[in-house]
């Protein structure tokens, strides 16, 4: 793409109504523009960073052969009555529609997915089922001061598994842990498996969080073997590690990016999700769930990785590849038509300005790899890292390469 063409501006200034470092590069850098507290637009090279990250979980969830749905954003009051969370869950916005008629926004889908799997379900035959979708969810958050961490509008990734039991429901979520591991690997975060409260069966859930000192939670973990749980049921304490005896357990604030929790009947209890066994008893399904929060890993990543100058995507998510950067007009218009390929890897930057506000810019944006070319190269291309200081001067074909 010519930066020329790209109609959203970079900011010198920081914004003065965002709190987090991560927050206000992403603003700076036209990745994304507040509307209000916790509500955010997606500008285009954001919208690049979150399509980036959605392709890799929708790879990984694809892969433990769950099927992508699409579920509605607005939800009929009776399904939340049936649950009894239209009265409990202080995070549901309601909408009154025609006629006296109420909906909630949804702000998480079981009370959605179990109808709909009581449709598909009736024999054990028909088990295990595995649903995903990748969606905006809306919760009336308190506390919305921490940029697209915490949205009060959000994008996820939700999985909801249905089993005939607990056995089966094991097997699953073991599955889905490992490939949230591998996710989180392919993501570039470091995300520590973190034991919460609120399992059914299990004494825990499970979290996965990423170390950060602006983050909300505060998790005990063992820097020797990676053992983790959160403050908030936490057994251990700073001391020695319980499970390998050789770390020792450190204090750290962390962002959840992901849960992964066993239901048990919760939800197939009330919406009567049941199935026949082999020998013609009734049972409910047991279920499970499973979140990602993508927005929320966007705003991690920028607050993970960055320095006084901008943002340093990991090559997965970046929003470009490279960034090629002509210091007179039209000198690499000829390298970015021979680079430019179908994926669109390349920001070009082909605008009328400084050399100096070209590599600001640059910096900023955090593309990993900065390609110049000016008079002083002839013919080559000025190579370098975004998160190095070394340039090198190598041809054209040696970029092909890298691309
Ligand atoms: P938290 O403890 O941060 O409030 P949660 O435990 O309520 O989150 P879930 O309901 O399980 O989270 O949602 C699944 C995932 O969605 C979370 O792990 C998190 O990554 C993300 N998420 C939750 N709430 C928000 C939010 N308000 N804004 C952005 N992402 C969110
Ligand atoms: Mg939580």
């Amino acid at each position: 793409m010519r930066q020329s063409e790209l109609f959203i501006k970079t900011s010198h200034k920081a914004p003065s109504d965002e709190e987090t470092e991560g927050a206000k590069l992403l603003v700076r850098g036209g990745f994304i523009n507040k509307e209000a507290a916790g509500i955010y637009s997606y500008l285009p090279l954001g919208l690049r960073v979150l399509e980036n990250i959605t392709a890799i979980i929708r790879e990984e969830m694809n892969s433990l052969g769950a099927n992508e749905l699409l579920m509605p954003v607005l939800h009929p009051k009776e399904n939340w009555q049936t649950t009894g969370r239209w009265e409990t869950l202080d995070i549901l916005y309601k909408v009154e529609g025609h006629g006296g008629k109420w909906f909630a926004l949804g702000p998480t889908h079981e009370e959605i997915i179990a109808p709909i799997a009581k449709k598909q379900i009736s024999s054990y035959r028909d088990l295990p089922a595995y649903f995903y979708q990748i969606q905006t969810k809306f919760r009336n958050e308190p506390r919305a001061k921490s940029g697209i961490l915490r949205g009060r509008e959000f994008l996820m990734k939700d999985l909801y598994s249905f089993h005939t039991d607990e056995k089966d429901l094991e097997k699953f979520y073991a599955k889905a842990l490992n490939a949230y591991k591998r996710i989180f690997k392919r993501l570039g975060i470091k995300a520590l498996l973190t034991e919460a409260s609120g399992g059914t069966f299990s004494k825990y859930s499970h979290e996965f969080q990423a170390l950060s000192d602006i983050g909300e939670d505060e998790i005990f973990y063992c820097k020797a073997c990676g053992f983790s749980q959160n403050k908030e049921i936490a057994k251990i304490r700073e001391g020695a590690c319980p499970k390998c005896g050789k770390g020792e357990i450190q204090k750290s604030n962390s962002i959840e990016v992901g849960n992964i929790f066993k239901l048990g009947t919760k939800y197939s209890s009330p919406f009567a999700v049941k199935y026949k066994t082999k020998s013609g008893e009734e049972l409910e399904a047991v279920m499970g769930c499973y979140g990602i929060g993508i927005s929320r890993i966007m705003g991690t990543l920028a607050e993970i990785n960055r320095d006084n100058r901008g943002l340093l995507w990991p090559e997965k998510v970046a929003p470009f590849k490279l960034h090629l950067i002509e210091l007179k007009k039209g000198l690499a218009t000829k390298a970015y038509k021979s680079l430019q390929d179908k994926k669109d890897n390349i920001l070009y930057d082909d605008r009328d300005t400084t050399a100096g506000e070209k590599f600001a810019d640059s910096d900023l944006l955090g593309i990993p790899y900065r390609a110049v070319i000016s008079q002083k190269t002839k013919g080559k291309i000025e190579l370098k890292q975004r998160n190095s200081s070394k340039t090198k001067l190598v041809s054209i074909n040696n970029v092909k390469k890298l691309l």
